[in-house]
């Protein structure tokens, strides 16, 4: 076992060491336009508008935004970046982001994607885990019905049927390949039938081990309690539990939801609630690793070096396959190249398909990466910090 010592994530060299100077100057350009609150809202606005009119700018996106935060538009073309990540320990989780498929035809192709980005996985060493969306496979109008308990149509029951085999015939080619399955977190109105299918499968699948990964949501004010209800079930059932533990991408929609039907907002009233919950579902995990394997899917600096703290005050390995952090490709990669260099398990979602299919998940990540009153983002000083670093040893 590597010794124990308290990690830090601020070694520039080791974070941007897999990018070129011009790579590095490049992603500099693109956080310092999105990092201005109106060049971004502008940017966004234009391309939205410009992907309306059928203007071509997926040249352009392509070429910038969509370089840096994506894979490829297509499973081979995200080769490239998952060598790039595995030279430097780091695995890839293809992450077919292609959002708002509305026909049944569509939802089988994403099924059949799914499958063949596992199929990938089953190859490659460097593609640890696979992950989907069910509302990328299910009708969200369905699965919010569902949510709310209410009567369906015979057509609608015959849609639901639909939607679990294809839940069932991932997570079955997950099993059969071996290669582990996480089932992404979206909005509170949705989400009971996605936890309903998520824990049947874990059920159905993870008998030996933990291969169909649940997320939590730990800035919902229930997330806790949900993962140790889970983690009972699962002892009483006898089979493991994959958890994705994250805070939760949906607060702002999810406030403004709750406040527009006055219901009382799911989301803890302040981040220190998120954080809390999130820190604390982190000590549970480890403390019942013998049942539970975790994903922690965060950017938080301090979340990931405490998971640190807590495998090295439990005896726990860098590298026992119960434990794995998470980010996105294109952020926080002081957090994933330190981390893999001291012998953690670490993967990045590499998300990929046609860039015009990409842009909602770019718009996310522009909006995400804005400002908050004039600060720069966190990547743009790690970005402008390796520059200085570059420039002073030439
Ligand atoms: C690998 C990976 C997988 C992911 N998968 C999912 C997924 O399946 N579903 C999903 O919803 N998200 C997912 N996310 C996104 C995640 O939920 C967060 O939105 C994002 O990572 C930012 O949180 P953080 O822990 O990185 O860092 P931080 O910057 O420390 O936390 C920001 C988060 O804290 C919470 N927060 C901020 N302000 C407040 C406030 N005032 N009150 C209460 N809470 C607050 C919000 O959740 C916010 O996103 C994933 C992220 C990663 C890296």
């Amino acid at each position: 076992m590597k010794q124990a010592h308290k990690i830090t994530f601020e070694d520039t060299s080791i974070a941007f060491e897999y990018k070129s100077d011009k790579a590095l100057r490049k992603a500099n350009f693109i956080f310092s336009l999105v990092n201005h609150p109106w060049i971004s809202a502008f940017a966004t606005s234009s391309v939205k508008l410009a992907l309306k009119l059928g203007l071509p700018i997926e040249g352009i996106v392509k070429s910038t935004v969509f370089d840096h935060f994506c894979g490829g538009e297509s499973i081979q073309e995200s080769e490239r970046a998952v060598q790039l990540l595995a030279r430097y320990g780091v695995g890839t989780i293809l992450d077919y982001s292609v959002e708002g498929e509305k026909s049944e035809g569509g939802f089988d192709r994403t099924t059949d994607e799914i499958i063949r980005t596992i199929e990938k996985g089953r190859e490659s060493k460097d593609v640890p885990f696979s992950v989907f969306k069910v509302t990328g496979i299910c009708s969200t109008e369905l699965l919010e019905k569902l949510h709310g308990k209410q009567q369906l149509s015979v057509n609608e029951v015959e849609a639901y049927e639909r939607a679990r085999r294809r839940v069932n015939a991932i997570c079955e080619a997950s099993s059969i390949h071996q290669v582990p399955v996480l089932v992404d977190a979206e909005e509170t109105w949705i989400q009971d039938p996605i936890d309903a299918l998520a824990y049947e499968m874990m059920e159905k699948y993870n008998r030996q081990k933990a291969l169909v990964f649940n997320t939590f949501q730990l800035y919902r004010k229930a997330s806790l309690q949900n993962l140790k209800n889970a983690h009972i079930a699962a002892t009483q059932k006898n089979y493991f539990i994959g958890a994705k533990l994250v805070r939760g991408a949906y607060m702002e929609k999810e406030r403004a939801r709750a406040e527009e039907k006055g219901y009382p907002s799911p989301i803890h009233d302040d981040k220190d609630g998120s954080d809390k919950d999130f820190n604390s579902s982190l000590v549970f995990s480890i403390e019942h690793l013998d049942r539970i394997s975790i994903m922690c899917g965060s950017h938080n600096e301090y979340s990931n070096q405490y998971l640190t703290e807590l495998m090295n005050k439990n005896n726990i390995a860098h590298s026992d396959k119960r434990v794995w952090f998470a980010q996105l490709f294109g952020m926080s990669d002081n957090i994933s190249f330190n981390l893999a260099k001291e012998g953690y398990n670490v993967a990045k979602y590499v998300p990929y398909g046609p860039v015009r299919a990409v842009m909602p998940y770019l718009f996310r990540r522009a909006a995400e990466n804005t400002s908050v009153a004039g600060q720069s983002s966190r990547e743009l000083i790690l970005l402008r910090r390796e520059l200085k670093r570059r420039k002073a040893k030439k």
